[in-house]
């Protein structure tokens, strides 16, 4: 019943941020009925309780508002997340997707997922957008404190397509868990770890999100007790990828968590990417109107607020788009 509920709230969430996009497009529609030409772009983002959603959600929404000076038409969809996004990107399917700063720089130098297809040439960055973290939560009846108390539990890492699982392999490696092995590993949707944890089917999940997000509440607010787990003794993995740092979970934002010091572990930022394929003129409005509209886009997340515009060119590995570029120049920002 209760899951029943939120997943009802996420879905009117959802669509309101879908539906929100729409008035003004149909409006500018039949005012301008010269414009015959529509541009329709799709935002690959990843699960609906976690923070990509959204943030298509608010990049659509500001770019739709426009419609009637760009002609482009955006929406946004929930995928698998960041492998799945570049791929899809990469075939055509999706015009531009939210992806981990770790997984755009694996796909444009060909490692991870990538090692066999080859460097993904025509991946393009566009901006940088919140920091992500490597969140490890867990059962408090499961006595996990740290990533080094998962030997011999079920934990789900990830599926694949998602960011997360190849974060989670690498942190488990670096402590000396052989996710095959060593546990009972599980290979599900992060939209479905925080229930899978409440009913009991998993000891812990981890998850590579900003903060707040859906899924961490919900997984923080039922009636199994829950915490953070640390993971820590990864200094070798942050010395190896550059694209590693140290960071820690906020706790205040979830108060139904057994913590109270924050949670020390390792991030990366989320990223915005297209194809070299998609044209300047299409990337120079998304672009230009992100950063036109900065302090109202800020708003639409809390996850932002530590976002700066200088901070958004930061943390990018393929090739700035050149409609990215163009606008950056024009601002005085490249
Ligand atoms: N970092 C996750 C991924 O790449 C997605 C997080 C989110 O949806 O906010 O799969």
């Amino acid at each position: 019943m209760k899951k029943a509920l939120i997943l009802g709230v996420v879905l009117i969430f959802g669509f309101a941020l879908i539906i929100g996009c729409g008035p003004s497009d149909e409006k500018a529609t039949s005012e301008a009925p010269e414009k015959a030409k529509t541009t329709f772009i799709t935002i690959g983002t990843g699960g609906i309780t976690g923070v990509y959603y959204p943030t298509g959600g608010a990049i659509a929404r500001i770019v739709n508002k426009k419609k009637d000076v760009y002609g482009i038409r955006c929406t946004v969809e929930s995928t698998g997340g960041s492998v799945f996004n570049v791929n899809a990107i990469m075939a055509g399917d999706l015009q531009f997707g939210v992806v981990q700063s770790d997984r755009q720089y694996q796909a444009i130098n060909a490692l991870a997922e990538w090692k066999d297809k080859g460097k993904q040439e025509d991946l393009r960055a566009v901006f940088s957008i919140h920091p992500e973290s490597i969140t490890l939560v867990a059962a408090v009846d499961a006595d996990i404190n740290d990533i080094a108390d998962l030997r011999g539990k079920r934990v789900n890492i990830g599926n694949p397509g998602s960011g997360q699982r190849q974060n989670s392999i690498d942190a488990l490696e670096a402590v000396g868990i052989d996710y095959k092995t060593d546990m009972n590993a599980e290979g599900i949707k992060a939209s479905e770890s925080a229930s899978l944890l409440q009913d009991g089917r998993i000891d812990a999940f981890f998850y590579t999100v900003g903060h707040p997000s859906g899924s961490i509440k919900e997984a923080t607010a039922g009636a199994r007790k829950v915490r953070f787990a640390s993971v820590t003794g990864v200094d070798s993995l942050l010395a190896k990828y550059p694209y590693y740092a140290k960071a820690f979970i906020p706790v205040k934002l979830y108060p139904g968590a057994e913590n109270t010091e924050n949670v020390d572990t390792f991030g990366v930022k989320a990223t915005f990417v297209t194809s070299a394929k998609v044209p300047e003129d299409v990337v120079y409005a998304v672009t230009k109107e992100v950063f036109d509209n900065f302090e109202d886009f800020k708003k639409l997340h809390p996850a932002y607020a530590v976002l700066t515009k200088e901070g958004m060119l930061e943390g990018l590995s393929a090739p700035l788009h050149p409609g990215a570029l163009k606008y950056y120049k024009e601002a005085g920002l490249k």
